[in-house]
């Protein structure tokens, strides 16, 4: 039993059944032992992969479609350059070296990184550490300024509900003990849920999530957006609309159960873009795989694959086909841009 789950159990004894968003911002943030708080999760040696570890590629082609973004408004100066949950810094490490030659960009950016975890902070600035980043806690917190924003695999590691209709009413899914255990069960009938398009559509029997930070997040952003104009690349895997049970955990590169090692497995859900376009003066959305084909990732791909033979260029071959192929991350992970209204579609976007 992980040191986690012990401190939920006997938390769950004392004062009853949690929701499933308590549990995953215990296992995720817990200050002691939450997930991002204590280890470094990305890359071979940890549990999964992101893009931007897979191929330099990803944050050179998010970075020029930033770029050109802000070129489109008019280079505003100053401006906010930010990330939300940048891991390792290296898809904004990419994004700055690929925008050097954009005349202007990199005196105008304030290059802004919003991280819970103070662990990843002191990575980030290892990474970052040519660039004087700074670090806030929420997206409240940004600077007044035109913002032009990216989010890679954020909304997914954000804390979800899960509710399910039965025949007399909706409940919630919680966690509570069984024989002593971590264990999931429901809540009595509830008198109200959140008001998104799958709970309206959920029939008899469905279980329906929900990400109200996640939706908090967009809003926040689009609000920025709406005010001080800018644009916003939100690249997460999920669908329109998910429904079902789409909360799963990741140790060692394998799927593992929810519930198993609290605080040491990474603990992620589907994101719905449905209820977050909602939130959008404007938006374009569309596939992974289908973006960065837009942005030049072929031309890119073939470019450096000149300077490379065997083994190098075997793995860069596969990892271009990773981010894009409709097998592999292509079509499981969509891209959300988030603009002002009245402005023209996005870098990436037809
Ligand atoms: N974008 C990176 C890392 C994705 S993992 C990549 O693509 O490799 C999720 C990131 O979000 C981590 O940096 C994690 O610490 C951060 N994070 C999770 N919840 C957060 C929250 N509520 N506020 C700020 N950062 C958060």
């Amino acid at each position: 039993m992980t040191p986690l789950a012990r401190i939920l159990i006997e938390r769950i004894r004392e004062t009853g059944p949690i929701t499933v968003a308590d549990y995953m911002t215990e296992c995720l943030l817990h200050p002691v032992h939450g997930y991002y708080t204590t280890r470094e999760p990305f890359g071979a040696a940890g549990d999964f992969t992101t893009a931007p570890e897979i191929s330099q590629m990803f944050g050179e082609l998010v970075g020029l479609a930033v770029a050109q973004a802000w070129l489109d408004r008019g280079s505003p100066a100053p401006f906010v350059l930010a990330e939300l949950g940048p891991g390792r810094g290296t898809l904004m490490a990419d994004l700055l070296r690929a925008s050097r030659g954009v005349p202007g960009f990199h005196s105008a950016a304030r290059v802004t990184l919003v991280e819970a975890s103070p662990r990843l902070r002191a990575v980030q600035a290892a990474t970052l550490s040519g660039q004087a980043p700074a670090w806030v806690d929420r997206i409240e917190d940004l600077p007044q300024a035109p913002l032009f924003l990216i989010a890679n695999e954020f909304l997914d590691a954000l804390p979800i509900r899960q509710f399910q209709r039965n025949p007399e009413g909706w409940h919630e899914r919680l966690v509570g003990l069984r024989d002593g255990a971590l264990a999931f069960g429901l809540s009595a009938v509830l008198p109200q849920v959140p008001e998104t398009p799958a709970f309206h559509h959920a029939a008899e029997g469905a279980l329906v999530e929900d990400n109200l930070p996640a939706r908090q997040a967009v809003a926040a952003v689009a609000h920025r957006i709406a005010r001080h104009g800018g644009a916003a690349y939100w690249i997460d895997y999920g669908g329109w609309r998910s429904g079902g049970d789409t909360l799963q955990a990741l140790r060692r590169h394998a799927p593992d159960d929810p519930l198993a090692h609290p605080g040491e497995a990474d603990l992620t859900a589907h994101v719905d873009f449905e209820p977050l376009v909602a939130l959008a003066p404007a938006f374009a959305y569309d596939t992974q795989g289908a973006v960065l084909t837009r942005l030049g990732i072929d031309a890119r791909a073939d470019r450096l694959a000149r300077g490379l033979g065997g083994a190098r260029l075997e793995s860069h071959r596969a990892a271009h086909r990773r981010l894009t192929h409709a097998e592999e991350m292509g079509s499981l992970f969509k891209v959300l841009a988030v603009t002002s209204a009245g402005a023209p579609p996005p870098p990436g976007f037809a």
